[in-house]
């Protein structure tokens, strides 16, 4: 569903990733961990599409992702990669149904049910015309689980999703990602400081100084 071929990148002098490679299958569950500037960010942002690496590629279900071309990119992710971040970028004029709804590109009366169907899921029926800004952490946070998966994306790419959270609302997160994505056939790369969401992965990666350590 995903892959990296020796990615390097390098933000003026300082190399931030020395040829890092990996992969991720459908449906598999991988967890990536390592020290704060290891790089972890920086890698799932090339892995994202939302930045292109120096050197090496990356792929998305059999598509080149490291194209120079934004818009190319753009269009590439829909249906591939879904993103999840740690502080939750819904668009905050538009409701809860359509932050699903729109940047998964779904039109329609398919998407608009594609869209009730994986808020349901995720507890949020009912709060369809909701803006974003009278819910809570917990509640955005499962918006953007929510939205992550709408365009059914071969791989979903998460940073520290449950790390703005407490403790209960955390574990909700975590498990509706990843039971979300099993359903759905989808990988999911997760980036996280907390052991007990890294325990639920199939394995687990390691970032150590931008070079990647199986195991952790
Ligand atoms: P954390 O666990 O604290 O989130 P991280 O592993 O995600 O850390 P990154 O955010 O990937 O680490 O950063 C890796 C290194 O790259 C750090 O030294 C950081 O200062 C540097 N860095 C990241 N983004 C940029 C940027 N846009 N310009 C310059 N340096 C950057
Ligand atoms: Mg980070």
């Amino acid at each position: 569903a995903l892959a990296a071929v020796n990615v390097r990148h390098s933000f003026g002098e300082l190399t931030v990733l020395h040829g890092v490679s990996l992969r991720v299958a459908a449906g598999e569950v991988v967890a990536v961990t390592g020290p704060s500037g290891s790089g972890k960010s920086t890698l799932l942002h090339l892995l994202g599409g939302l930045d292109v690496p120096q050197e090496g590629e990356v792929w998305w279900a059999g598509e080149r992702a490291d194209t120079q071309d934004t818009q190319a990119r753009a269009t590439r992710r829909a249906g591939r990669v879904g993103l999840v971040f740690q502080h939750h970028y819904l668009l905050e004029d538009l409701n809860v149904l359509d932050n699903v709804r729109v940047p998964a590109l779904l039109s329609g009366q398919d998407g608009t049910e594609r869209a009730r169907e994986l808020l349901a899921r995720v507890g949020l029926a009912g709060r369809e015309k909701a803006l974003p800004g009278v819910l809570s952490g917990g509640e955005r946070q499962r918006v953007a689980v929510a939205r992550a998966l709408a365009s059914r994306p071969a791989v979903v790419l998460a940073d520290e999703p449950t790390g703005s959270l407490d403790r209960v609302n955390a574990d909700m997160v975590a498990a509706l990602l990843i039971d979300l994505a099993r359903e759905n056939q989808a990988g999911v790369l997760l980036v996280t400081h907390d052991e007990r969401l890294a325990a639920r992965a199939d394995r687990t990666l390691h970032l150590l100084d931008g070079r990647m350590v199986e195991g952790g």
